[in-house]
């Protein structure tokens, strides 16, 4: 009885010490960005070395929880169980419609937004939508101002990590004491843009040197006072284009104030992926690489970014592949895969 006693205690502690070398052998140095095809919605889920994970949008509402489950699938890869944050950039089904689905697979511990609403005019099942992610918030929603930063687990072994707020509910960060910026001189503003992506909010996370932007459907003239008169932003090194590559988000004075090395483009095959706006960031002169999620299949193939950068070809694919984007400190770079192809290319940080 006693050696079984022994022998039981043994293989418990052989097996823990095993979980723990394994577990210490999954230690990762990178923070991760998974671009999540979502057909045309949004879903960006972000984990940092400490296996913190954010997600930005959880894609569309409906298709039998089809965006919830491709994130839960990214998570895995990921190797994250919950979602520790999660921001719903603004109130369109194809952003916050899908945190309900998720919230049913997985648990998500805090909601970040860009305030409480009463009413929206643009979508006709508001009511019923925001009172589904309402619930599946327990009403404990956090509001960001510009300025604001989500409270991130800072490494032990690794460089600084910080997430800024730098828009929400039609405001946008401030503050910056540089010189006046050139590239307004180029400036043109566009209609008042009264829907809710004019409130959406839009992230900065900074990873040591490196830097991505995520605005959410933050439409023109509100993004422009990013940059304009003074340049707030500074240069990025990843950008989300914003709106799903809409030519009503991407001006190209945002484009050659924050001069990306490299931008994602979450685009459907027929939503977002606008020939002006691929068009005006493959002529950013800073720009290496325009990854798609989509082609554009009613554009012509010369107006796509070349196939190696799309994830998924063909509209109606039998698989979602992601775009998956990896920073490691050490190395000074970041790389971009295509979850399609299997290829992954490095970048320089700036
Ligand atoms: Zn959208």
């Amino acid at each position: 009885m006693r050696t079984r006693i022994l022998l039981a205690a043994l293989l418990l502690l052989f097996g823990s010490t095993t979980t723990l070398f394994s577990g210490q052998a999954k230690a990762k140095r990178t923070l991760d960005i998974y671009f999540i095809d979502t057909e045309g919605g949004a879903a960006t889920l972000i984990v940092t070395p400490a296996m913190e994970s954010i997600l930005i949008d959880a894609g569309f509402v409906g298709f039998e929880g089809r965006d919830a489950k491709r994130i839960e699938k990214a998570m895995q890869q990921a190797g994250v169980t919950a979602i520790d944050h999660i921001v719903a950039s603004h109130y369109h089904a194809d952003h916050y419609g899908g945190i309900p689905e998720l919230a049913r697979l997985v648990p998500i511990k805090h909601f970040y937004d860009h305030g409480k609403m009463t009413s929206l005019a643009d979508d006709k099942q508001f009511a019923e939508r925001y009172a589904a992610y309402q619930e599946a918030a327990h009403g404990r929603t956090t509001a960001l101002k510009p300025g604001d930063t989500i409270p991130l687990k800072p490494l032990t072994d690794g460089p600084a990590i910080r997430m800024v707020c730098v828009s929400s509910n039609r405001e946008v960060i401030g503050g910056g004491k540089a010189a006046a910026n050139a590239e307004c001189s180029a400036a043109i503003t566009k209609p008042e843009d009264p829907s809710d992506n004019a409130r959406s909010v839009g992230l900065l996370l900074q990873f040591g040197a490196f830097e991505f932007l995520n605005l959410g459907d933050l439409t023109w003239n509100i993004a422009q006072r990013l940059v304009c008169p003074i340049n707030n932003l500074g240069r990025i090194d990843l950008y989300q284009s914003a709106h799903h590559g809409n030519n009503t988000s991407n001006d190209p004075v945002l484009l050659h104030s924050i001069r990306p090395t490299a931008a994602v483009m979450n685009n459907g095959p027929k939503k977002g992926g606008s020939v002006d706006a691929i068009k005006w960031i493959r002529e950013t002169s800073s720009v290496k690489a325009l990854y798609q999620l989509h082609r554009n299949v009613d554009a012509k193939p010369e107006q796509n970014a070349p196939a190696e950068f799309i994830a998924n070809l063909e509209e109606q694919p039998d698989e979602a592949y992601m775009i998956v984007a990896s920073v490691d400190p050490a190395k000074k770079a970041f790389t971009i895969t295509n979850g399609r192809t299997k290829v992954t290319k490095s970048y320089s940080l700036q």
